[in-house]
C-alpha cells in the first residue's frame, strides 16, 4: 500500500502547519529501504516560544469549555484515529521500521486510550466537606501549558499517553515528537487540527538538544512530561527542579521475567517469554530482557526457547507475517550488535542469532536476528538497556538469590512471573521492585492499570485515572455563611 505524504512538514503552531521558509530541516527516511519520505523542519527556540505562547493564549477558552465538551472532542479524536488508523500505521511502519501488524495494534491501543480518558474525566469529581459553619471544596484545576516530549519507539501510544490526560483535564499542550519518528504525529496533528480549537495542541519538530531543551526550559510551561531514556530524563528532571515545575518521567527498563519450575504449559511460557523480549524489535521500555528460568526445567526450557527464537520470522516492516523487523536506524542497529559482541566477550554463550539478517528489498535496513545469550546477571548485557531483539537467559535455583538478582538493576519498570502456584506468584510480585508485575501473561496492560517505573525507570504513573492528578493541582476553596464576629471583640 502506497502512503501519500507531504514533501515537507513543519510545526503545528496556533492551528497552522508552518512548512514554508528557509528554515533548517532534517530528513525522514524509511530505515528499511533508505527511501526519503519527507523533510521536516528543525524547530529552534523562537519556534518553541511561539508554540508555547499559542498554547498559553488558547488556555483560558479551552479551560472554560468545560469537562463535558472537552471529553466530547477527545472522543471525536479517537473516532478520527480509528478511521485513519490503517494509514497512520503504514506511516509508522515506513518511518520507524516496525512490523505493520504491531503498529496497527498501537493505534487500537491509542484509540482506547483517548476513549478511556474521555470517559474517566467525568468521574474525576471535586470533593467538598463540611467545616465549622461552612464548606471546604477541593477543586482540581489544570496546570496550564504542558511541555510533552516523546520517543520514537511507539509514536501512537506515546502521543496518546501524553495528550489524552492533559487535554481532558483542561491543559493546553506543546508536544515534541522524536526526530526519528515525527511523521505519524504530524499526520495526527492534521486530525487534531480539524477537531480542536487553534492553539490547544501545538507540535514542535526537531532535535532534542534544541527544540526539546527549549520546550523544557520555557518559563511559561507549567508541567513537563517526558518519555525516553533515563539519561535524558535526568536532564529534564534537572530543568524541572530548577524551574519548580512538576515532571512525569517514563524512562528505561531492564525487566526480569521469572519462570518457576511448576508451570503447567512449558510451550506457552516459552512463547510468551519470546514475545516479552523481542516484540517491537526489542525496542520497548517494558521488554522482558532478563529471563530467569529455574534449574529443574532449564535444559528443556532452553531447547524450546532456542527453537522459538529460530522460528521468528524477520521481515520487511510491510510483511504481515513478520514478527521482527528493522531497527530504527543504523546507529541503533550497530549499538545492538556491539552489545551482542560485548556479551560474548564478557563470557555469555550465544544460543541463537547474534548477527545481522538480510531481508530482500530492504538491503538498507539494519535487521538483527533474534538473539539469545546464556548470561550472568552481573554482565553489562544484563544491566544496560540494549533496545534490540536480544534476550539474556539466566538460570536460578535459590529463591532469595533470584529475588536479589531480579532487583539488582538501576531500573524498575516491569517484571513477569510464570507459575501455577498462587502463593509463589503473590509473594514474588510483592518483593519485586517494579511498577508493573505481570503474572502468567507478559505486558498485560489495560486502560486504567497504572504504568510507570520504580527506581531509575521514572516518576509518576500513566495509563490510569491517577494520571489526571499529575495534570491538575488542587485549589481549596472555603465557604462560610457569614463574616465572623469582629476581630476587636474581647476574646
Ligand atoms: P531519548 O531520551 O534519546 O529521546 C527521547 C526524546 O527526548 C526525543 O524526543 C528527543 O528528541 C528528546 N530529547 C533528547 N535530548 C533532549 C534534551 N536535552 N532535552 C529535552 N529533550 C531531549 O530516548 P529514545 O532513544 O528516543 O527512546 C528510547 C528510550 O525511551 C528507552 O530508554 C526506552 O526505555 C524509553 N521509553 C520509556 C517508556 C516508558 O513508558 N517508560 C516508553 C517508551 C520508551
Amino acid at each position: 500500500m502506497k502512503i501519500d505524504l507531504d514533501q515537507a512538514y513543519g510545526p503545528l503552531i496556533d492551528g497552522v502547519f508552518e512548512t514554508a521558509g528557509a528554515h533548517r530541516s532534517f530528513a525522514a527516511v524509511d530505515p528499511a529501504t533508505g527511501q526519503h519520505l519527507a523533510s521536516i523542519r528543525a524547530c529552534d527556540e523562537a519556534d518553541v516560544d511561539r508554540a508555547v505562547t499559542a498554547a498559553q493564549q488558547a488556555g483560558p477558552a479551552w479551560r472554560a469549555l468545560g469537562q463535558q465538551a472537552r471529553a466530547r472532542l477527545i472522543a471525536r479524536l479517537a473516532d478520527a484515529i480509528e478511521l485513519h488508523g490503517e494509514r497512520l500505521a503504514r506511516i509508522d511502519a515506513h518511518d520507524v521500521g516496525r512490523c505493520i501488524s504491531e503498529v496497527r495494534k498501537d493505534y487500537q491501543t491509542a484509540v482506547r486510550h483517548y476513549r478511556y480518558f474521555a470517559a474517566v474525566i467525568m468521574a474525576h469529581e471535586d470533593s467538598a466537606r463540611e467545616i465549622d459553619g461552612g464548606y471546604a471544596i477541593a477543586r482540581r484545576e489544570p496546570l496550564g501549558v504542558c511541555g510533552q516530549i516523546i520517543p520514537w519507539n511507539a509514536p501512537a501510544i506515546m502521543a496518546a499517553f501524553k495528550l489524552a490526560p492533559a487535554l481532558v483535564a483542561g491543559n493546553t499542550v506543546v508536544l515534541k515528537p522524536d526526530e526519528n519518528a515525527s511523521l505519524s504525529t504530524l499526520e495526527l496533528g492534521k486530525l487534531i487540527n480539524a477537531i480542536f480549537p487553534a492553539g490547544v495542541v501545538n507540535l514542535v519538530t526537531g532535535q532534542g538538544e534544541v527544540a526539546g531543551a527549549a520546550l523544557s526550559q520555557h518559563p511559561a510551561v507549567r508541567k513537563l512530561s517526558f518519555t525516553g531514556s533515563t539519561e535524558v530524563g535526568r536532564i529534564v528532571a534537572g530543568v524541572a527542579a530548577q524551574r519548580l515545575v512538576p515532571a512525569t518521567l517514563e524512562l528505561g527498563g531492564k525487566s526480569a521475567n521469572i519462570v518457576f519450575p511448576d508451570i503447567d504449559d512449558l510451550d506457552a511460557v516459552v512463547d510468551n517469554a519470546t514475545f516479552a523480549a523481542i516484540h517491537n524489535n526489542g525496542q520497548s521500555c517494558l521488554a522482558g530482557t532478563r529471563l530467569f528460568v529455574h534449574a529443574d526445567i532449564f535444559e528443556a526450557f532452553k531447547q524450546k526457547l532456542v527453537a522459538s527464537f529460530q522460528r521468528v520470522r524477520v521481515g520487511s516492516p510491510q510483511d504481515e507475517n513478520a514478527r521482527v523487523s528493522c531497527l530504527v536506524n543504523a546507529r541503533q542497529g550497530q549499538k545492538v550488535l556491539d552489545y551482542i559482541n560485548l556479551g560474548i566477550a564478557e563470557g555469555a554463550e550465544l544460543l541463537a542469532g547474534g548477527g545481522r539478517a538480510e531481508v530482500a528489498g530492504c538491503e538498507h535496513g539494519f535487521f538483527i536476528e533474534p538473539t539469545l545469550l546464556l548470561a550472568d546477571n552481573g554482565m553489562r548485557i544484563c544491566q544496560e538497556e540494549i533496545f534490540g531483539p536480544v534476550l539474556s537467559l539466566i538460570v536460578w535455583d535459590d529463591y532469595e538469590t533470584l529475588i536479589a538478582q531480579a532487583n539488582d538493576t538501576q531500573y524498575g519498570l516491569a517484571a513477569g512471573i510464570y507459575t501455577s502456584n498462587l502463593r509463589h506468584a503473590m509473594d514474588t510480585a510483592s518483593r519485586l521492585e517494579a511498577g508493573s508485575v505481570w503474572i502468567n501473561r507478559y505486558s498485560n496492560i489495560t486502560d486504567g492499570t497504572a504504568f510507570g517505573g520504580y527506581k531509575n525507570s521514572g516518576i509518576g504513573r500513566e495509563f490510569c485515572r491517577e494520571t489526571l492528578n499529575a495534570y491538575t493541582q488542587v485549589k481549596t476553596i472555603t465557604v462560610q455563611a457569614q463574616v465572623p464576629d469582629s476581630w476587636f471583640a474581647p476574646l
